[in-house]
């Protein structure tokens, strides 16, 4: 806890900048919001600390999109997603990880893919630049976000304003009221991604990879590797170069300063020691190298926005229907221990997959009677993106109105974009109309949504 204050002198500060609808953070919430904000012929103004949009995908290496389909295979998830996967295979910089449509991207190209997107839509992008405070006359309403970059310290005005920080920074500047990790106030751990490249096919006998780092404690801290590895190939280096998300980052709160700053130490250490043994034991890593580490951690899990409503493991895993229904989706609630290497899928159909913290991975199923749950997919409705203290601020992304357990849901890209897009439209209904998001005809965002190109049938 701080002690020591200084008392700043009061300063007049310039407007650098006025929209109707300001989208701060230019993760996959982010871009969804910015791109069907200008769509609906809203001014948008996208405000991201980053010199690149993409969020954890890019910064983060987090190359993998899950499916935009039911379980029975009917299409649930559409809009600005699908441009940006025409724009992606356009570059040959994608390709299918399984047969459900679930697909690997080169994070590089993505970057190109976002600009182009964003910019034709006609979102004006402010890079480099971070979100630090909100003016407000009155409380829940907010006049303008105070933004600071290499041209100093400035305001941008707008009418609705939305948090796609994925730690909701805005509206925490602006008072609005949040819950962060489970029971305990524990987080799901963040982790760091990288690439290794010069891999070769040895056929030589080996251990596996994860046999490998589980087979002796990290040398330079003596405690037992504290991840479930998962790889994938490279986009483009696809015989010779894997994606790892190699680390995992126990007991970390991303919200604070010094436990992000050691979360970046610590998650590079891993990934040092997982390459020094991968080299060393697996006959395939022996020429091995790192081609690239991710910019930042990729989080997780931070701030949850108490919302109009809050969405419940249970209204996902039971398919609940909403009148005001805006997403879709069927990714599995998937919690990553805060403390340990557990992880644990509550899958759709019924089936619950949980790898233990002694490395065993059980199956079996989550329902009642141990059949399997008829649910094809989940509803996600607008209130979770109206803080209920606020009229002009808006959240997407992971910082939405859902219980820690849902959240193991909503979290994953495709349904970020998908509740970016709804806010996007919501927000600019509202500005047009001069009212409040809260206040917008439900059926004309459902409308506006479908037009979009998000599959209709709410
Ligand atoms: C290791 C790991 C693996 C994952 N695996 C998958 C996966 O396989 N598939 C999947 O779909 N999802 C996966 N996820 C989840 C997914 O990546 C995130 O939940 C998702 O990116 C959240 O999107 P978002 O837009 O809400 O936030 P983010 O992606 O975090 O984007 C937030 C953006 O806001 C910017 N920002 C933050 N603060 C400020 C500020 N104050 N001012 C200005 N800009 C700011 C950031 O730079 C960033 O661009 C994974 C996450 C992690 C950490």
């Amino acid at each position: 806890m701080n002690k020591e204050f200084y008392n700043e002198p009061t300063r007049l500060t310039p407007v650098s900048g006025e929209a109707d609808v300001v989208v701060l953070g230019g993760g996959p919430a982010g871009i969804g919001a910015a791109i069907a904000a200008a769509r609906q012929g809203a001014s948008v103004i996208l405000v991201e600390k980053n010199g690149y949009m993409g969020g954890a995908c890019t910064a983060g290496q987090v190359g993998i999109w899950h499916t935009l389909s039911s379980l029975d295979g009917k299409k649930i998830i559409g809009g600005v997603v699908d441009d940006m996967l025409l724009g992606m295979t356009r570059r040959n910089a994608i390709y299918q990880l399984t047969d459900r449509g679930d697909v690997v991207l080169d994070t590089e190209v993505l970057k190109i893919v976002l600009d182009d997107l964003a910019l034709s839509a006609g979102v004006r992008l402010l890079y480099h630049t971070y979100v630090t405070g909100v003016i407000s006359e009155n409380p829940g309403h907010i006049q303008a976000v105070i933004v600071e970059n290499k041209s100093g310290r400035s305001a941008v005005k707008g009418r609705v304003f939305i948090d796609c920080t994925g730690d909701g920074d805005l509206a925490w500047h602006a008072g609005a009221r949040f819950e962060k990790g489970n029971n305990d106030g524990q987080m799901q751990s963040p982790g760091l991604c990288m690439h290794i490249a010069n891999l070769n096919n040895s056929k030589e006998d080996g251990p596996t990879i994860q046999d490998a780092l589980d087979s002796e404690p990290m040398d330079y801290n003596g405690k037992p590797y504290p991840a479930y590895l998962w790889t994938v190939p490279d986009v483009t280096m696809r015989k010779t170069g894997i994606m790892l998300a190699a680390a995992r980052i126990t007991g970390t709160d991303c919200t604070d300063a010094e436990s992000l700053s050691n979360a970046e130490v610590e998650g590079r250490r891993q990934i040092d020691w997982v390459l020094r043994t991968l080299t060393k034991q697996v006959p395939s890593f022996k020429n091995a190298g790192i081609s690239s580490i991710a910019a930042e951690v990729g989080v997780r899990e931070t701030r949850r926005f108490l919302g109009k409503y809050m969405l419940t493991a249970e209204d996902l895993l039971s398919g609940k229907s909403f009148p005001d229904t805006v997403g879709r989706g069927t990714y599995p609630i998937d919690i990553h221990s805060p403390s340990g290497r557990g992880i644990s899928f509550k899958c759709l159909d019924g089936t619950l997959i949980e790898h233990n913290e002694n490395g065993n991975v059980t199956r079996g199923m989550w329902t009642k009677d141990g059949k399997k749950n008829p649910v094809q997919y989940y509803q996600i409705p607008y209130r979770v993106l109206l803080p209920s203290s606020m009229q002009n601020v808006m959240v997407a992304g992971r910082c939405i109105s859902v219980t820690h357990e849902a959240l193991g849901a909503t979290r994953v890209m495709v349904n970020c974009m998908q509740l970016g897009q709804a806010a996007g439209v919501g927000a600019a209904l509202a500005s047009s109309q001069g009212i409040c998001p809260a206040d917008v005809s439900i059926k004309e965002l459902q409308d506006r949504l479908v037009s979009l190109g998000m599959p209709s049938g709410w």
